[in-house]
């Protein structure tokens, strides 16, 4: 009974937060403040009252349209909100109880904000990235499920491997995900930063292929890299340790 009280309230603190990622990944991409203005509809500008800033339920209640002009508001919003909620539901099933779930929050919340600011305006907001970072370089020292080393030499190789990537390629990899590397090697250390190196690559390029067989992406076009960055980290920080050892079994 417990449990359950524990997760709803989970769910619903992650609805909120999910609600305020939107504004946070949006508004840092815009370079605006994220306190003033108030949120409006991104279409007629009017501010929205308390009543339409509820997650999820205004959006129900409203069938997703401004009240003030009815054009609809992205279901990018809702998805985005609802998935916060989802995995900061399911952390304490991945990592317990434990210090480690202000970890798991962290990078949840890292991910979603990421990816909602690629997303809108292809770019990875340095603000963002810094205060992350920052704090998982302090929070790493007093909650040592890996070693605080790993965790820092994990953000030197995640940067060092996507520098030279970019160099590399010439430019095929932007700034922000070069940093963005780098942060997540905080949360999933040196073995995790090459899984998700790897499992970035390889869904970034099967989703661009499926987009391109619909035609709906034209060759070389650019696509938003860090939803595909943050759900490899995910991945790799839940399931790193076991797809390290299926790929002993398998090439060892
Ligand atoms: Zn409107």
């Amino acid at each position: 009974m417990l449990d359950i009280m524990l997760y709803s309230y989970l769910f619903i603190v992650g609805l909120i937060f999910g609600s305020f990622y939107n504004v946070v990944g949006i508004r840092t991409a815009e370079k605006q403040s994220i306190v003033t203005p108030r949120s409006h509809c991104p279409n007629c500008q009017q501010q929205l009252a308390a009543m339409e800033l509820i997650p999820v339920v205004s959006y129900v209640l409203q069938k997703g349209r401004c009240k003030n002009c009815q054009k609809s508001f992205s279901p990018k919003y809702l998805l985005f909100e609802l998935l916060t909620a989802c995995l900061f539901t399911i952390s304490p099933i991945v990592v317990g109880w434990s210090k480690e779930l202000l970890i798991a929050l962290l990078l949840i919340s890292l991910v979603i904000i990421v990816s909602i600011s690629d997303l809108h305006k292809m770019l990875i907001p340095n603000k963002v990235l810094l205060l992350f970072g920052m704090t998982t370089f302090i929070v790493r020292l007093f909650i040592p499920t890996i070693p605080w080393w790993d965790a820092y030499v994990g953000a030197l190789l995640g940067f060092g491997l996507l520098y030279l990537i970019a160099v590399v390629s010439k430019g095929g990899i932007g700034g922000g995900d070069i940093k963005l590397f780098a942060v997540l090697g905080l949360f999933v250390g040196v073995k995790g930063v090459l899984l998700t190196l790897f499992l970035a690559a390889f869904l970034g390029m099967l989703f661009s292929l499926v987009l391109i067989i619909m035609r709906k992406l034209k060759h070389k076009q650019p696509m938003p890299f860090a939803p595909f960055i943050g759900l490899a980290s995910l991945i790799s920080y839940t399931y790193g340790a076991q797809l390290w050892d299926l790929y002993f079994r398998l090439f060892a």
